[in-house]
């Protein structure tokens, strides 16, 4: 999680990949990637019954034994949470002075039952051309990829000019659970330290004949923040009422919340989004988004992007009441009236000042705006330099020549929103193509292509190489 589905595109844009992976059986190295694959998916990961450190352990093993010294892999396991651990390893770079990339991946997942599945959830199974099982896809698929890279780095002897650090944490998937990412960016910051990160957060997209239409980036991701709306009054008794009234007064705040749209607001993510994507679906609304790309006033251009809830988050910051409770007894005035107003704040934007946005739409001081809890700092664009996209464009042209690279921003968060705010700018970028249901990520019956499979960890082997050697 999260997985940004790219806008459902014409079939007609897609272009036909012809399939060029081996087979597990021809490829001794396809073998052991899948044996490692194979054990993080039937390694149950879920936080009810899962254990993340084993996971973790199980691929510490796998680097140990491909000749990775003890100091450069190390297990953190954070105090009170025994199951929620994770690793680090090092390959070390030639260059003193270039900093380090960082191959991110959570290797939780979300629950997953027996009784509700076709198949066990917690076995690699094989069938008609897909790989089924939880976690497939989301994301032991990319994990699985960073433990291959780093074991076919040091076969080949491989000698980056950057450090490749690997981090493989948990509790992703839970809200509330303590998360590795955020965990790691608190207490081992230095050790994470990099240039940039990469990990989750959009795939490749294939249309219903399995063709590859898309290859998403996520470059940047909003932040949650919550405010407390509140009105307080003197009360009294219901046969009595009175006008001021602090139900209706929370009442009118909220309604001119709802009636407030916040401007668009351009970053490099949702404007390369616009121009990628506008290019692709064309007509009308292609026309729409390339207009609102040059220009973020074109209001009928907006208008039309609007329509879309997907587009309408992925333009600007959004805030929206969700939840109310007010009142002390049927018979009584009420005393107090409280709502949670939830902001998703674009990069870049403080809480303060969406707090005071919150308060000049409502103009009225009596509705008191509080920020009932803060996690962490916010974080800042991450920029789309050449540094980060030529290479994907590079792989991604000799893979799937003529597929579209799509930046995308992610209304949604995720382990990006903790790495994003510590200095290390996050981008998402897998090279597994799913279908256009989503492949089942987070519901039932997960899979993810077999061929999708193969070319989305040759993908990343090839990326992550180029990056090295920048
Ligand atoms: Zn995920």
């Amino acid at each position: 999680m999260p997985y940004v589905r790219l806008l459902r595109l014409a079939a007609a844009a897609a272009a036909l990949c012809l399939a060029r992976a081996a087979t597990a059986a021809e490829d001794p190295g396809l073998a052991r990637f899948m044996a490692t694959y194979r054990e993080l998916v039937e390694t149950n990961t879920t936080l009810s019954a899962g254990d993340c450190t084993l996971a973790a352990e199980r691929m510490a093993k796998r680097l140990t034994a491909a000749g990775y010294p003890d100091s450069d892999v190390r297990m953190f396991v954070p105090e009170g949470h025994p199951r929620e651990g994770g690793l680090i390893a090092v390959l070390h770079g030639t260059d003193p002075k270039a900093k380090a990339i960082l191959m991110l991946a959570h290797v939780d997942v979300v629950e997953a039952r027996r009784e509700d599945w076709e198949r066990d959830p917690f076995k690699l199974i094989q069938e008609n051309g897909y790989f089924y099982g939880r976690g497939t896809s989301d994301m032991k698929a990319q994990a699985a990829a960073w433990v291959d890279n780093l074991v076919r780095f040091r076969e080949e002897g491989f000698r980056p000019k950057h450090t490749v650090k690997l981090a493989l944490t948990c509790g992703e998937e839970t809200n509330g659970a303590l998360n590795g990412a955020q965990w790691l960016a608190e207490h081992e910051r230095g050790a994470i330290d990099a240039a940039f990160a990469i990990t989750e957060g959009t795939d490749g997209e294939l249309d219903a004949q399995g063709r590859h239409v898309a290859l998403g980036v996520l470059a940047a991701e909003k932040v949650s923040q919550n405010y407390t709306l509140e009105v307080v009054n003197p009360g009294g008794h219901s046969s009595r009422p009175v006008k001021e009234n602090a139900i209706y007064r929370l009442m009118d705040a909220i309604e001119r919340i709802s009636a407030y749209e916040f401007p668009v607001e351009l970053i490099d993510a949702n404007r390369a989004y616009l121009k990628a994507e506008g290019h692709i679906v064309g007509g009308e609304r292609g026309a729409a988004m390339e207009r609102v790309a040059a220009d973020p006033t074109d209001a009928a251009a907006v208008a039309l992007l609007d329509q879309d809830k997907n587009l309408h988050a992925m333009l600007r910051t959004t805030c929206v009441a969700t939840m109310l409770s007010g009142g002390h007894a049927t018979n009584a005035l009420p005393q107090r009236a409280r709502a949670n107003i939830n902001c998703r704040i674009m990069p870049g934007v403080s809480r303060e000042a969406i707090k005071q946005r919150l308060a000049e739409v409502i103009h009225d001081p009596q509705v008191a705006i509080t920020i009932p809890e803060v996690r962490g700092p916010l974080a800042q664009p991450s920029p789309l330099t050449a540094q980060i996209l030529k290479p994907i464009e590079t792989v991604a042209h000799e893979l799937w020549p003529g597929v579209p690279i799509v930046p995308a921003l992610e209304p949604g968060a995720s382990d990006a929103q903790f790495l994003n705010p510590a200095g290390i700018p996050t981008y998402g970028v897998t090279g597994f193509f799913t279908d256009p249901d989503g492949g089942g990520i987070h519901g039932l019956n997960e899979r993810i292509r077999v061929q999708s499979l193969y070319d989305g960890r040759t993908f990343l082997y090839r990326l992550v190489k180029l990056y090295a050697m920048q």
